[in-house]
């Protein structure tokens, strides 16, 4: 990816002013922003095995019945069955379900809660203008949308975009665990609080389980929790924050 074009997606970042603060700015050539810019995007320290060991938190590995649920269907019979659930209530005001898009042998698995109003329409997780910014997101860390997997923890929408309750993440998250069995990613980003919490089994805020490795399932895929892109729409100030997460990703994704 050439530097204009990074610069470009870190700029939807809100993060076109790292290039001021180096000594090429905005009046020099493109060569001297080019070398500015790469120089302004810090690669994440390496960590050491005991500063990652300590910062690893086991999520509680899903209860035996459930991981039997779907075990052993492949992609098609798997994404029939959630087309056809009615395992909760949410299948009863669906437009339809939101099964997850991208490359099945994605190094990068991207959580996101549930479908909103523009996924139920178009039966794809993250379009719309939160989708938009998730895919700068990624561009900023070198990864085209075509080469991430994206789901949800829910596969329909919520009526008017509430959160999913407890009982509608147990029935649904045994979709989600056949789908990271078949995946097999080398790293997984858990975007929002909603995400984080239902894959983690835990009440944490989100603000407390980013900059860690959290470990998922039985796999111990490196989980690694960040804001969402629509929360990120409205709080544009915590996008420093998101690419201090997705550096932080990259990091230990490299490690894997
Ligand atoms: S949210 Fe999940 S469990 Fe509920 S009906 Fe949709 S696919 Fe089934």
């Amino acid at each position: 990816m050439n530097s204009e074009l990074r610069q470009e997606y870190l700029a939807a970042l809100g993060l076109k002013s790292w290039t001021l603060r180096t000594a090429a700015g905005p009046g020099s050539s493109p060569a001297a922003q080019a070398a500015a810019l790469a120089a302004a995007i810090p690669i994440a320290a390496p960590a050491t095995a005991a500063t990652h060991a300590a910062a690893i938190h086991s999520a509680a590995l899903p209860i035996a019945a459930r991981a039997a649920r779907e075990a052993g269907v492949d992609w098609p019979e798997l994404r029939a069955r959630v087309a056809a659930c009615t395992r909760c209530g949410l299948s009863a005001t669906r437009t339809q379900t939101v099964f997850g898009v991208g490359n099945l042998h994605a190094d990068w698995l991207i959580v996101g809660e549930a479908p909103g109003a523009d996924e139920d329409r178009k039966g794809e997780p993250f379009v719309g203008r939160a989708g938009q910014l998730l895919n700068s997101m990624l561009h900023a860390v070198g990864l085209a949308r075509e080469q991430v997997y994206i789901a949800n923890v829910l596969k329909c929408r919520p009526p008017g975009n509430r959160d999913p309750n407890p009982a509608e993440a147990a029935e649904c998250l045994p979709y989600l665990e056949r789908q990271i069995a078949l995946l097999k990613p080398k790293i997984m980003l858990a975007v929002g609080r909603i995400a984080a919490q239902n894959l983690l089994h835990t009440d944490k805020t989100l603000g407390s389980l980013r900059q860690q490795v959290h470990r998922f399932g039985a796999s111990s895929v490196p989980l690694i929790v960040t804001y969402h892109p629509g929360y990120l729409l409205r709080t544009p100030t915590d996008k420093r924050k998101t690419w201090e997460d997705l550096k932080f990703a990259r990091d230990v994704c490299s490690r894997v």
